[in-house]
């Protein structure tokens, strides 16, 4: 049988496509939080960023290629499954019905993401469901006092992992496919493989 997932981390994003920024992070806060699983969830459609170029269903499979080789990393339809937009405290409220109480959700978003969360739906009740790990971003400071002022139930919640800081973005990516310059070694081959295959991002080259 295989052992209960207590320490569960969840990490949401649009993942249009996902590249090694988002890879290293999670691997880094699975070591530093000692997550026994971490659910990598696509968002269907995210509130506060405008239409995504990709469609759920080949953002889902980048994301299973890049999972493919760690057993830890477990991607999810959760978000694409339910109509959107999609909201992090609904994701929160199902894994915490799923795997139980004696699960703990970490929450993990990136420096940027972090200071957006107030603007999240429900953000106190983000803070009660799950712990919130924030990684640093180049380019973002993090404000911890900053954010406990405006959603105080975060306060002793947060973890902040300074992280490996690869300056990598999937708006860069989709900028340099359609123009014709390189992307590899900043995401996997097989995510790589893959979106020139289906000829997203009108990819050059
Ligand atoms: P886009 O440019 O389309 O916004 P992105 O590279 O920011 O793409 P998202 O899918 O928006 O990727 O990010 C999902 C999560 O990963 C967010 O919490 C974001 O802060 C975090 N993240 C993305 N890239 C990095 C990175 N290089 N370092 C640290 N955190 C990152
Ligand atoms: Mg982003």
């Amino acid at each position: 049988m295989m052992a209960a997932v207590r320490r569960l981390g969840i990490y949401g994003g649009t993942f249009d496509p996902i590249h090694f920024g988002h890879l290293a992070i999670v691997e880094e806060a699975r070591w530093y939080c000692q997550l026994d699983q971490i659910l990598i969830v696509p968002a269907a459609a995210q509130p506060l960023k405008a239409g995504h170029l990709a469609a759920g269903h080949h953002r889902l499979e980048m994301v299973r290629l890049a999972c493919a080789n760690n057993p830890a990393l477990i991607p999810s339809a959760l978000e694409l499954d339910r109509p959107p937009p999609s909201y992090t405290i609904d994701t929160l409220r199902i894994c915490q019905e799923r795997y139980g109480s004696g699960v703990e959700l970490f929450l993990i978003v990136g420096a940027d993401a972090a200071a957006e969360l107030s603007r999240w739906r429900e953000p106190d009740q983000i803070a009660q469901l799950a712990r919130l790990v924030v990684v640093g971003r180049p380019g973002y400071t993090f404000d911890y006092e900053g954010l406990c002022a405006t959603i105080p139930a975060l306060r002793d919640r947060v973890i902040v992992i300074e992280g490996p800081k690869l300056a990598i973005s999937s708006t860069d990516l989709r900028q340099r496919l359609a123009t014709g310059r390189p992307v590899r070694y900043q995401l996997p081959d097989t995510v790589l493989a893959y979106l020139i295959r289906h000829q997203l991002y009108n990819t050059k080259g």
